[in-house]
């Protein structure tokens, strides 16, 4: 293996050949369930932690490493990596492999062996400032609003994701795919899809179009809880096609009960869901 990094150049990025290697050392065949699709392209990883903006004051949040293409570019960009793995196999390799392209990186890397959707803010030494991940796909959204609401510290992200789940988080009203992605994930912030990356950057090829949304953190709307408006957007779009009115109806105990909650927040009871901002949503929950 090459020890770039002692040589004062910036640590080998992985690519093909470095990824069939280790995963043919650790034995691993590739999951579906765990959404493991390697990215075995140095010029991808270095387009993502150019968009991500990854500077040596950052503490970023690495959601599944895998064999660590992303992490090790993370790292060149001198920011301290707190990585969150769910495969123990892929955990326990991971300080290796850093080790061998960066020795000096290596200290700045936490490796923790745990399930993305259940870390908080205590699991962790160091506050995160960003996240920075190839997202395991089936649990995308799930995993980036877990962790905004459970880390306040986090003030960005750059994930990657479905093409399909980007253009969802990125969605403003009235568009046919504004959803319950997009309103959750505009409560705590800004989200814009800035670049689409190609099927042939990973291993194995997904099946799937994949895409880069970068997120900045803003300010919720005041005047009501978090778990309120999310009662609410749920039950909005549980039921898209219905009008406001007989959506809302068993969150807020009758239509009758709703219509007049939703007058209180000065919203016509015959709209839709989708025609919502996350402020509007706020407003009727405030009538609570
Ligand atoms: N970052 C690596 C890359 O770009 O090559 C791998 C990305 S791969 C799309 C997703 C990774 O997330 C896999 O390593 C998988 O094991 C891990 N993973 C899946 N579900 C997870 C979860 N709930 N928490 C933490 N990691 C998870």
């Amino acid at each position: 293996m090459t020890d770039t990094a002692s040589a004062g150049q910036t640590p080998a990025l992985l690519g093909p050949a470095d990824v069939r290697r280790i995963a043919a050392e650790l034995e691993i065949r590739p999951t579906k369930k765990l959404g493991q699709n390697f990215v075995h392209d140095p010029n991808t990883v270095r387009r993502i932690v150019g968009l991500a903006e990854v500077s040596e004051a950052d503490v970023v949040l690495e959601v599944g490493p895998g064999l660590g293409s992303l992490t090790l570019g993370l790292l060149a960009a001198g920011a301290r990596v707190v990585a969150v793995e769910i495969d123990p196999v892929l955990a326990r390799r991971l300080p290796t492999t850093v080790g061998g392209r960066a020795p000096r990186a290596v200290e700045r890397l936490d490796v923790h062996t745990a399930d993305a959707l259940r870390l908080i803010a205590a699991d962790l030494a160091h506050p995160p400032t960003t996240l920075v991940a190839n997202l395991p796909y089936n649990v995308a959204v799930p995993v980036v609003l877990h962790l905004l609401a459970e880390l306040p510290s986090l003030r960005r992200a750059l994930v990657m994701v479905q093409t399909e789940v980007a253009d969802r988080m990125a969605a403003s009203p009235g568009g046919r795919v504004y959803g319950v992605p997009s309103v959750k994930l505009a409560w705590h912030g800004h989200a814009r899809k800035v670049a689409a990356v190609p099927r042939a950057v990973f291993w194995p090829v997904p099946n799937v179009d994949s895409a880069l949304v970068s997120f900045v953190r803003g300010e919720p709307p005041a005047g009501a809880e978090r778990r309120t408006v999310f009662a609410v957007i749920d039950a909005a779009f549980a039921q898209r096609r219905k009008t406001l009115r007989a959506a809302l109806a068993t969150w807020a105990g009758s239509a009758q009960r709703a219509e007049q909650l939703l007058r209180a927040a000065e919203i016509d009871p015959a709209t839709r869901g989708e025609q919502l901002t996350v402020a509007d949503f706020a407003r009727i929950a405030a009538q609570v």
